[in-house]
């Protein structure tokens, strides 16, 4: 090894030595902010990065200096030290130093059986983790003649003795540590934990504290908050006459227990002291930590510290309850929790301590588990509710006739799909567990069956588990966890409020969604979409009476009909927002949408108008559209038929002046969808106001409204300069937008998106994360062409983009006013949207 004159090649850890982690990695930091608080760490030295390097390229640095800070027969651990502690790194080492002569010492000072376990823990390790013998050759329990067999089998299999000279085990174990490091699965396992390739590791090298020996003697972990729930509790585990491995036996309870002893009562002294160094460690670390210590002989060592392991609601609690102490500043708090984390507490979870059949796998479209019945109709869906009993609907994929299916069942699974596919976006509304384009199951919906890629085939009423937050179906019931919406919970999110500088809103269509929005505190409703409140059964007959209307009088008979339940609808939407804003946006879909898809259909609808089955075929026909998507819908409809639109108006003001009368001013805001031309919106903006007039004049009432136009087609982007002097505000759908951007059909893309994006085509699915490059630069277009036409105008995205995070860091740098997301994901869009404010 090249001798530096400027650095150490390596360094004891004391209180003022120069150890940082930067050079050092976490656990030598760790360590020396332990000896720092005065606790009773075992003398400890450290390796840095470029010496490791070093190691592992064949140098080697003044091993003698270093074995000289530990003594003549030293036994020492070793153990890693990357920059991060989830970068992982090779196993610890026990015991390095053990040789015949500290074998002898040891049968003198701690009794045959602590000195044979001890030499023989070091034989194994070293003979299978260093020279790389065949495990099964030594695996030996300890007992008499064990030793000796493992030294007599090293002895063959090396033809050597077993390495006595201590300088030549640390050696060849820093070696081998180092190597190990560098190998190609270490490194693949490391960058997919975010490492950089250039990651390097740090080692320690500490004096053992045995752990094995007369009196009290053991090793063990201990932690005060539960990694599950983050509540304070004791917990970790304690093994008399053991060095902290896995496989040893023997365990005595931390704490007092009714089925066994405990250290709590073999030691209460002692017992304090660890929780007196738990307490110190949770202040001066400003972390809850993980305390791994040993006790030799009755003296306690602390070996190590790590960050409690926990789940998402653990570290909700964690987080808050250190910054309520005052150890963290809640800014800290907010920064230390992942936004989309949260979506974890929001929902049950499949509990991970318990067992999992997994069948398939697809695209985890809505957060979430369920377990219940197999139904693969909507029909049965709703049969299976009114029995009470919980069922999964499984489809092909879903059309606008499932929702109230899907209203019935407690999970949704579908073959094809994704991100923004129809059952992707109503379950996330419905914050309903849903796995799209799973292709691993094949659904025959005639024959009712599932069939899994390992050939179990499940009928329907067989029970399974849709976990939604991994895209994982499950066989049969699984453990869950319920939601935690609890007060930490809600502190942490009031945090983010005062911190964050763009709104966030929901997309909400009915009042359950809206008392969802509520319940996650949104500041009102983005995008309410009508056309999701005429597909209940008293409402689609009413439809589907005003599509069939052959003359304007009987066209508006039906209207009529639809006005009040609409205008019912928007009361309570109103009500329940309690004033704050609700951005009602006008009917959207095709009319086709509302007409049967098959004869029996079409028979029963000829019926029910007592009109022949060949003119409701040919209706049927008329209307069909080779590319709905691109056909009759939005605003093209409120130009065409715009009796509809006018119907509409007519119930949102006249539920605004009523909700007004009782409750909170309202100001509506109406919003024209699919809008192309500036045209489109002067007709219909025209007719809009005339109502308003009408209104205001019948009701004898004053009223406000804003009017507003979704941007959903690449001209609207291009042209919004001419569209915003008729407007108070643009808010992009970005669903429609992108697959229009793209020209990717939304409801098909899942068929190959995996593909496209393992191939590096697309980055991300778009439909899930906002291209920036391509859909963003027309975000960034239309805003600065609208705002320029019009000072103030107010600009949103209400796509599903507006749930998430890089997606709303995006709108916030734009200068955008709010994003507005299915409710169940608010709470994550107004955490991210403090992490990019702080
Ligand atoms: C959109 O297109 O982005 C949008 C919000 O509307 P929808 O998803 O209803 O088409
Ligand atoms: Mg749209």
């Amino acid at each position: 090894m090249q001798r530096h004159a400027d650095f150490a090649e390596f360094t004891e850890v004391t209180p003022t030595a120069q150890i940082a982690q930067s050079r050092h990695g976490w656990r030598a930091k760790c360590l020396q902010r332990l000896i720092r608080m005065e606790l009773p760490v075992p003398r400890t030295v450290a390796l840095p990065f470029e010496v490791v390097r070093a190691i592992a390229a064949g140098q080697m640095p003044d091993i003698e200096g270093l074995a000289a800070v530990f003594g003549e027969d030293f036994v020492v651990s070793i153990r890693s030290s990357a920059e991060k502690p989830e970068w992982g790194g090779p196993g610890t080492i026990l015991n390095v130093g053990m040789n015949d002569r500290v074998h002898a010492r040891l049968i003198g000072t701690h009794g045959q059986e602590a000195a044979d376990a001890l030499y023989l823990n070091f034989v194994q390790t070293y003979a299978t983790q260093v020279a790389r013998l065949d495990p099964d050759m030594f695996h030996d329990e300890p007992g008499p003649g064990a030793l000796k067999a493992a030294l007599a089998t090293y002895r063959a299999e090396t033809d050597d003795d077993f390495p006595q000279s201590a300088t030549r085990q640390l050696i060849e174990v820093l070696r081998s540590m180092a190597r190990g490091w560098e190998g190609t699965t270490a490194r693949l396992l490391r960058q997919a934990k975010g490492a950089p390739a250039e990651a390097a590791l740090g080692l320690v090298v500490q004096r053992m504290a045995l752990g094995i020996g007369p009196g009290l003697s053991g090793s063990g972990t201990m932690q005060f908050v539960d990694s599950v729930t983050g509540l304070p509790q004791i917990t970790g585990r304690f093994r008399g006459q053991s060095q902290g491995r896995r496989e040893e036996v023997g365990a005595l309870y931390l704490t007092r227990d009714p089925r066994g002893a405990s250290l709590e009562e073999a030691d209460p002294d002692l017992f304090a002291q660890l929780c007196d160094f738990g307490a110190r460690c949770r202040v001066r670390l400003r972390e809850e930590m993980q305390i791994e210590f040993t006790i030799e002989s009755g003296q306690l060592a602390v070996i190590d510290a790590v960050k409690v392991q926990r789940s998402a609601r653990a570290a909700v609690r964690i987080a808050v309850a250190l910054a309520e102490d005052g150890i963290i500043g809640r800014e800290d708090a907010l920064l230390r929790i992942e936004p989309r984390a949260l979506t974890e507490l929001l929902h049950y979870q499949v509990d991970p301590r318990g067992a999992r059949d997994p069948l398939g796998k697809g695209i985890a479209a809505s957060p979430g588990a369920a377990t219940g019945r197999i139904v693969f109709t909507s029909a049965e869906a709703q049969a299976s509710a009114a029995r009470d009993e919980a069922c999964i609907l499984v489809r092909r994929e879903t059309v606008p006739e499932d929702v109230r299916g899907m209203h019935a069942a407690v999970a949704v699974l579908t073959e094809r799909g994704g991100m923004t596919s129809h059952a992707a976006v109503i379950a996330r509304g419905l914050g309903l567990p849903c796995i799209v384009g799973c292709a691993d199951l094949s659904i025959n919906t005639r024959e009712r069956t599932l069939r899994a890629p390992d050939g179990r085939v499940f009928r329907a009423g067989d029970t399974i588990t849709v976990d939604g937050t991994n895209g994982e179906v499950l066989a049969g019931v699984a453990d869950m966890m319920e939601p935690a919406l609890d007060g930490e919970f809600r502190t942490l999110l009031h945090w983010a409020d005062t911190v964050r500088d763009i709104g966030v809103r929901a997309n909400a269509d009915t009042p359950d969604d809206a008392r969802t929005a509520r319940m996650f505190e949104a500041e009102g409703i983005g995008l309410a979409r009508t056309e999701h409140m005429f597909f209940d059964e008293d409402r689609l007959t009413v439809m589907r009476e005003m599509i069939f209307a052959d003359t304007a009088p009987d066209r508006r008979a039906a209207l009529d009909r639809l006005l009040p339940m609409q205008r019912a609808d928007f009361i309570r939407l109103f009500e329940i927002m309690a004033g704050q804003p609700v951005c009602i946006r006008l009917f959207d879909p095709p009319l086709h949408e509302f007409l049967p898809h098959d004869r029996d259909g079409m028979r029963e609808l000829a019926e029910a108008l007592d009109r022949p089955l060949s003119e409701v075929t040919r209706r049927c026909d008329a209307l069909s559209e080779f590319n709905p998507m691109l056909g009759m819908r939005g605003v093209r409809l409120g130009v065409t038929v715009p009796e509809i639109y006018d119907m509409q108006a007519r119930a949102i003001f006249e539920a605004a002046i009523e909700a007004s009368r009782h409750g909170a001013p309202v100001v509506p805001e109406v919003m024209i969808p699919l809008v192309s031309a500036a045209r489109e919106v002067e007709i219909v903006k025209t007719r809009i106001d005339a109502v308003a007039s009408a209104v205001k004049t019948e009701m004898k009432a004053d009223l406000t409204y804003r009017l507003g136009v979704m941007v959903e087609t690449p001209r609207a982007a291009l042209r919004a300069g001419e569209i915003a002097p008729h407007v108070e505000f643009l808010s992009f759908g970005t669903n429609d937008l992108t697959q229009m951007t793209y020209g990717l059909s939304r409801d098909d893309a899942g068929r190959f998106m995996s593909i496209y994006v393992s191939q590096g085509v697309y980055e991300e699915d778009p439909f899930h994360r906002l291209d920036v490059e391509g859909v963003g630069e027309l975000l960034l277009m239309g805003a600065k062409r609208g705002r320029e036409a019009r000072p103030g105008l107010r600009i949103s995205v209400c796509g599903e983009h507006g749930g998430n995070p890089e997606s709303i860091a995006f709108c916030r740098a734009a200068g955008f006013d709010y994003v507005s997301c299915s409710p169940f994901r608010v709470p994550v869009a107004r955490l991210a949207a403090a992490h990019f404010a702080l």
